[in-house]
């Protein structure tokens, strides 16, 4: 039975892909965000690819700030990366 895999446009390279091969980036409140591994998580989201180098590159190009309206500062960033770098 064919299904309909819903695709999303990952912030860093601005690619479409299929949701399974990325990951919500959720903001939990004011200045939070993690990444939502289980994809339950409720608040904004955003999807980027499961590396390192996307995040680099929606850091760069203002994609997180696009996508929340908010300035991201780099630690959030950084701690983002850990997150998503241990997923393997
Ligand atoms: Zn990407």
């Amino acid at each position: 039975m064919a299904k309909n895999v819903p695709a999303r446009v990952c912030i860093g390279c601005l690619e479409r892909k299929d949701k399974k091969e990325l990951i919500r980036i959720v903001r939990v409140s004011e200045g939070i965000y993690e990444a939502d591994v289980t994809g339950k998580k409720n608040g904004r989201g955003a999807y980027i690819c499961k590396n390192a180098e996307c995040l680099n590159l929606a850091f760069k190009k203002k994609g997180l700030e696009r996508s929340f309206k908010e300035s991201i500062p780099e630690e959030v960033v950084m701690k983002l990366k850990g997150e998503i770098e241990s997923l393997g």
